[in-house]
């Protein structure tokens, strides 16, 4: 089929493929249906992302077919446009750029003013004429191509550039005169001629296909990988290439370029906002290099800024482009992000996409648009990415805290951090990863930084607008960023800065408020968020759609608290194990470990028992008569050992058994493979005494809040690792056995279930059978993937990820359920248990109960409920709601 597809100039949009963005990419797709709808869009053509991935699985080949079909489509430009492509009269003049499916911010490649040579210069100058704006935008072609196509170091055509205004006392590349641009070309041709052994390409077919192989190859760049591999993109999408007709921007003072949002990207009002520059080409925007001014008169006024805003300086321009934010919004339903450039007074745009957004603005918006009739609450919920709730559900800057307030920037990304200085990203990376809370500084950042921005709390930049780099790549990962703070100078060599009159260096703590733009010394206190507003509408309206549950792992009553401020409906999973570890009770837990018998265990247990009947209570209290299912002890005993002479030493002191005694039990505990050792239900086989003790402790507990709230308190007590019916039945005789005993001594009865965790594969394939002996199954997916897959989870970091980037598995499979394999483990289960018992309750409390994708399975698979950790419920519940409808 067609992989070449023309749009704007009278162009026909009919097929489909002209808007499917898997075919050609998100801004070609975005070209075609804006030039749909009439507006002003200059005639391009679009090369599909299909024809990238042949290309570069051809070994980089372009076929004879399309090279056809790139001839005929420029075509097209060339007779919208009425000048042709290498006309030394009156050349036509492209760009061409990189078009993903979906949008990667600064991650691939660029190229503007393509089809300049030494004679086409000359015929722009007379046909625009304008000689000082011919030859910049040649002096530019040439460092850009060659720093993106001929991969020819940017800085010595910057260092030439330097050199020239020094030369010549000027400050700014406005003083730079015609002939100036003229010599710099001349030393620009010198530069490529030196570094390549060749000239610069003066042959304009030659400059397309090296520019357009460029933005092939760029897919497969490191920086691409990064991006990738962060945002779970696969590598097999290939990008599109759009080739599309200059505009200019730069031919004077009624052209202008700027980029646009149709609401506040990062608070979500409902207010135009952007930023433009007189007499620029799109690039000056986005790199930082000039600041850019204001968009509307209420921003400039707002920042008390002299420059005038476009709304003040070209009101006719900006009506234009006011128009057509308001047609883009009614057309998308959907926030946009705009590109324009205004040539001559005249608008084009440029591109629109639907506009990366806070979570903050991503709720503010969805439920102003539900407002405003735009979208319905469905859709409203579709729309926000669960993952990004996570922004909101961490602390923010306590407002009563005092600030040493050091300095502000641009408010370009919201949300409180603190940490060290760091000035670079490697080093950023580094510290992190030593478990350093890191602060990015940065004159400006570039795509070469973004592995340092992903490691750090928050980023800093000296330069650069709303939409610079840093700004748009931080929103994207949910990192607090200030920028453009401009009274910050760096000092890379002796690695210290200046904010204002302070000096710093690298490694003090400083702390960025991205919601004021205010930096900060030391580190400022914070406070909890808030769920109401927006969030509560929101969340509300994704609770009318769901249909499964959402539970919190939680074992402590503080953790149960937050859980149900989060909206929990229940404990999936309460750890009994963390009670152990507290420091009050752990001499008693390893008395009870190390004993040579029964009665010496029991004797520790007896110590033990009103602790745990306590923790219970608290947590039958918090919970109010929703359902907490408890899990039995579970981890290997030999993670309780003391560990060294001087525990050992303590621990005799305590329990009077000899030092020498307990480093022999010690050593008979040993095990080489403790995960699949002793532990799980095989300690209720082998030591019934413990779990008697935990559940005598549930349900005494469970009776004195029933007798003391008079709320029905309906414990689930679950049993882990099982792998047999009969494991179950053994250690559910012992509960009910337990349960009876507590019952006649309080002479009070209550309802509980027994039921079992699966997360041993004989487990799943033997769910008909467990399940004669389970009223619940609770699918423990960390465990299952790591038996089903044969993957230690706690040693899988360190070779899981070259297995992602290979493709080996798509996701980690500890985050995100392996749902090929371990998937169907978990629904053959479900299948068999419902068989054996219809009502049987189905959940799931691995960690993937708080991961989108997996929630979609449990719906599609039509458990119960879901469990994640207290901060992850409301991503769930969220998920859960999308899952569903
Ligand atoms: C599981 O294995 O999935 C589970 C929830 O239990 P744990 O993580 O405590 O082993
Ligand atoms: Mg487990």
């Amino acid at each position: 089929s067609k992989q070449v597809y023309t749009f704007g100039g009278g162009a026909n949009h009919d097929d489909p493929r002209t808007r499917d963005k898997t075919i050609v990419g998100g801004k070609g797709a975005n070209l075609a249906e804006m030039a749909g709808i009439g507006l002003p869009v200059p005639p391009g053509f679009t090369i599909t992302t299909e024809e990238c991935v042949a290309y570069l699985a051809s070994g980089a080949d372009f076929s004879a077919e399309l090279r056809g079909e790139v001839a005929t489509a420029l075509t097209h430009i060339e007779a919208a446009v009425g000048k042709r492509f290498g006309n030394a009269a009156d050349p036509l003049l492209v760009s061409v750029r990189s078009g993903a499916r979906v949008s990667m911010p600064g991650m691939m490649d660029t190229v503007l003013n393509l089809g300049l040579n030494d004679a086409t210069v000359e015929g722009l100058a007379k046909t625009s004429g304008d000689d000082r704006f011919a030859w910049d935008s040649y002096r530019r072609f040439i460092q850009m191509y060659s720093d993106v196509v001929l991969g020819i170091a940017h800085h010595l055509f910057e260092d030439a550039l330097e050199t020239v205004k020094e030369d010549n006392g000027f400050y700014t590349d406005v003083e730079m005169e015609a002939d100036h641009w003229r010599a710099l070309v001349a030393e620009y041709k010198d530069i490529v001629a030196k570094e390549l052994g060749r000239p610069f390409p003066q042959d304009v077919n030659e400059q397309l296909w090296g520019a357009i192989q460029a933005v092939f190859d760029s897919w497969d760049s490191d920086r691409a990988k990064v991006y990738r591999r962060l945002n779970d993109i696969p590598g097999d999408w290939g990008t599109a290439v759009n080739v599309q007709a200059m505009v200019f921007g730069n031919m004077g003072d009624t052209s202008a370029t700027g980029v646009a949002f149709t609401r506040d990207p990062a608070t979500g009002e409902r207010a135009y906002y952007g930023e433009w520059l007189v007499n620029a080409q799109g690039e000056d925007v986005v790199a930082g290099i000039r600041t850019p001014q204001y968009l509307t008169r209420d921003a400039r006024e707002k920042a008390n800024a002299k420059p005038l805003s476009m709304e003040e300086a070209m009101p006719e321009a900006y009506g234009e482009l006011a128009r057509v934010f308001d047609l883009l919004e009614l057309h998308y339903k959907d926030m946009q992000d705009i590109e324009f450039t205004v040539e001559r007074g005249k608008l084009w745009m440029l591109q629109t996409r639907s506009g990366k957004r806070t979570a903050k603005a991503a709720l503010r918006m969805a439920v102003e648009m539900v407002g405003e009739g735009l979208i319905d609450e469905a859709t409203a919920v579709r729309r926000i990415d669960p993952m990004a709730l996570d922004q909101l559900l961490h602390p923010t800057l306590d407002p009563q805290a005092p600030r040493d307030v050091l300095g502000k920037g641009l408010p370009a990304s919201p949300g409180a951090a603190s940490g060290a200085i760091v000035l670079d990203a490697d080093t950023a990376e580094h510290r992190a990863e030593l478990g350093e809370a890191v602060i990015l500084v940065r004159v400006e950042t570039s795509p070469e930084d973004i592995h340092g921005m992903h490691a750090a709390k928050g980023v800093l930049t000296a330069r650069g607008g709303m939409t610079s780099h840093a700004a748009v790549v931080a929103r994207g990962m949910g990192r607090p960023c200030v920028s453009g703070a401009s009274s910050i100078s760096i000092d890379m060599a002796s690695r210290t800065l200046k904010i204002g009159q302070r000096s710093l260096k690298e490694g003090d703590v400083i702390t960025l408020d991205g919601a004021t733009g205010d930096i900060m010394a030391g580190q400022v206190p914070t406070i909890e968020p808030e769920l109401v507003g927006d969030f509560g509408t929101l969340m509300a309206w994704a609770d009318q759609h769901r249909r499964m549950k959402v539970r919190a792992n939680a074992e402590t009553p503080n953790d149960c608290r937050m859980a149900r401020q989060f909206g929990a409906e229940g404990v999936g999973l309460c750890r009994t194990e963390h009670m152990f570890f507290d420091a009050g009770r752990i001499s008693a837990v390893r008395q009870m470990i190390l004993a040579e018998d029964e009665a010496g265990r029991r004797a520790a247990l007896d110590k033990l028992l009103p602790e745990q009947r306590a923790d219970f209570r608290a947590i039958f209290e918090v919970m109010a008569g929703l359902p907490v299912t408890i899990r039995l002890l579970d981890p290997p005993l030999h993670e309780f050992l003391p560990h060294g002479d001087a525990e050992f030493a303590e621990l005799s002191e305590t329990i009077g058994i000899g030092v020498e005694t307990l480093k022999r039990r010690a050593g008979e505990l040993h095990e080489f493979n403790p995960m699949l050792g002793h532990r799980g239900c095989r300690l209720g086989i082998t030591f019934p005494e413990i779990y008697e003790m935990q559940a005598r402790a549930i349900f005494e507990a469970a009776c004195d809040v029933a007798a003391a709230s008079g709320e029905a308190v309906v414990p689930e007590v679950m049993i882990p690792l099982v792998a047999t019916k009969r494991e179950l039945e053994i250690l559910r005789a012992l509960v009910d056995r337990t349960a009876a005993k507590v019952f006649e001594e309080k002479g009070a009865t209550l309802e509980y279930l027994v039921g079992t965790m699966i997360e041993l594969p004989r487990a799943a394939l033997m769910a008909g059978e467990i399940a004669e002996e389970a009223r619940f199954f609770s699918f423990g997916t960390n465990d299952l993937t790591q038996t089903t897959l044969g993957v230690s989870r706690d040693d899988a970091a360190r070779f899981l990820s070259p297995y992602v980037e290979q493709g080996i598995y798509p996701r980690d499979p500890f985050v995100s359920l392996d749902i090929e394999g371990v998937g169907q483990l978990v629904s053959l289960a479900a299948e068999r248990g419902r068989a054996t018992r219809p009502d049987i309750k189905l959940g799931i409390c691995g960690e993937h109960g708080g991961d989108p994708a997996s929630i979609a399975f449990c719906e599609a698979q039509k458990l119960d409920y879901v469990s994640a950790s207290p901060y992850r419920v409301p991503i769930a519940r969220l998920a859960a709601a999308q899952a569903a409808l």
